[in-house]
């Protein structure tokens, strides 16, 4: 990404925080034509310009804050802050894996019986669900929040840094349930201000391997029968201020892959004796490069990868077996049966042309998460009214990352969205899953109000 410093005039001051324009610099550069002015000063001024390949790039790092008008934040839900900063320090310093959840769903429970709640616990082993009528009937809206932390060792220095020697809360899961107990306390206090029901969805492995689809076998989304669902992901490839939303695909799907060439050992100077396993498993690997460039759609994306290639023991002996390890994701649906008949069609060629046999495990893990459309306008309406400016909704923004929300949204329509949570000022702003992720915890509140306007939308209120 190019940082140039060029000068520019604004004449509005509202505009000087953040203005989208075609180039009327000259010419335009290669890499593309969106604009960003930030940090212009009071009265009439000089900006700088970022520029960016694309609107969404603009938002992909180091984009600093938004502003956050406080006053889009109604008082019950900024009363709130505190404690969800509290709840989800509490959480953060009390990590667990995967379907390991007992401490977060017993104190997620607990909160819920304070604040009067039905809900069910031990649902697809350490899920919680939590009930909450308004006072006339209406729709069911389900909001999904998921539990789980990381195998990391956390790096940070704060006060509320994990207890639990290598597990961490390092993509912000801690925040999500945070803010759906904050979504719990509003609605049950305020039943009057929406209509029909909200089913609160505390999920355990999104991390893998997965809890949404055991909760959906379990029965979450039935009795009552939920009509549609919403949930965000705090997303530090956002900064503060914003929300990204797209229609359509927004992650991608992950399947794997595990292949293992079985040829013939023998000694390296005597080749004409063996199968080379590993000259065979290299040529797998740039084969199956050809699947992304000829074989998908080239308006689609894709991506295959080889993580692994084990082979081999020493320089002078030729391997006997190469076991190759990789990941699938793709955006498109249609795709969904597609890559593992594909992939299994280049490793049997090429191992048949040699002489070699193979096995071949392949695992569809999550389908892409697939936005409906007029959930995603919804959401979309409810963040230009949430967020600053128009421009704090990132239009277009979508992921290779993966998500078991997925299965949600394949069951009923919904709309997942990201929620900008990373401050560069305040050094806040790094990556998912890095030992010193953490975010900007204003976020909280403003996913508490994106949820709760979600909620009254949705119900008509
Ligand atoms: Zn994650
Ligand atoms: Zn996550």
């Amino acid at each position: 990404m190019n940082w140039p410093q060029v000068s520019g005039r604004v004449a509005d001051e509202r505009q000087a925080l953040l203005v989208f324009y075609r180039p009327l610099l000259n010419p335009p550069t290669p890499q593309g034509d969106w604009f960003m002015l930030v940090g212009a000063p009071p009265g009439p001024r000089e900006a700088c310009c970022v520029q960016f390949s694309s609107p969404a790039a603009m938002f992909a790092t180091n984009a600093p804050p938004l502003p956050v008008n406080r006053d889009r934040i109604r008082p019950a839900i900024q009363a709130l802050q505190d404690h969800l900063v509290e709840w989800r320090r509490g959480i953060h310093q009390r990590p667990e894996l995967g379907f390991k959840e007992w401490l977060t769903a017993d104190f997620i429970a607990a909160q819920l019986t304070a604040w009067g709640i039905d809900h069910q616990v031990k649902m697809a082993e350490t899920g919680v669900v939590a009930v909450i009528e308004g006072t006339r009937p209406g729709p069911v809206l389900g909001i999904r929040a998921d539990m789980d932390a990381l195998p990391i060792q956390e790096a940070n220095a704060v006060p509320y840094r994990s207890q639990h020697d290598g597990v961490m809360h390092a993509c912000g899961h801690d925040g999500h349930v945070a803010i759906a107990l904050g979504t719990a306390h509003y609605l049950a206090h305020h039943r009057d201000r929406f209509a029909g029901t909200v089913k609160l969805i505390f999920q355990p492995a999104e991390e893998g391997p997965g809890g949404a689809k055991p909760m959906i076998e379990a029965g979450v989304l039935t009795n009552p029968d939920v009509d549609a669902m919403i949930g965000l992901h705090l997303w530090n490839n956002l900064p503060l201020g914003t929300v990204g939303v797209r229609s359509g695909p927004l992650m991608a799907a992950t399947e794997s892959f595990t292949c293992t060439v079985q040829g013939k050992g023998g000694h390296g100077a005597l080749p004409h004796q063996t199968v080379d396993s590993i000259v065979v498993g290299a040529q797998i690997v740039m084969a199956l490069q050809t699947i992304v460039a000829r074989n998908i759609d080239p308006t689609k994306s894709a991506v295959v990868t080889v993580g692994k290639f084990h082979a081999g023991s020493a320089h002078n002996v030729i391997a006997d077996t190469a076991t190759l390890t990789g990941t699938v994701r793709y955006f498109d649906p249609d795709y969904a049966d597609y890559f593992a008949p594909r992939l299994e069609q280049i490793v049997a060629g090429i191992c048949q042309s040699h002489g070699a046999s193979y096995t071949f495990d392949y695992v569809a893990s999550y389908p892409p998460v697939v936005n409906d459309p007029a959930m995603t306008d919804l959401v979309r309406s409810v963040a230009l009214s949430v967020v600053e400016t128009p421009a704090g909704v990132v239009p277009d923004c979508h992921t290779m990352g993966a998500e078991d929300m997925a299965f949600f949204l394949q069951a009923v329509p919904g709309c997942y969205f990201f929620l900008g949570a990373a401050n560069t000022d305040k050094a806040l702003a790094y990556p998912h899953h890095h030992p010193r992720f953490d975010f900007d915890e204003t976020a909280l509140g403003l996913g508490v109000e994106m949820f709760v306007r979600c909620v009254e939308a949705y119900s008509g209120a």
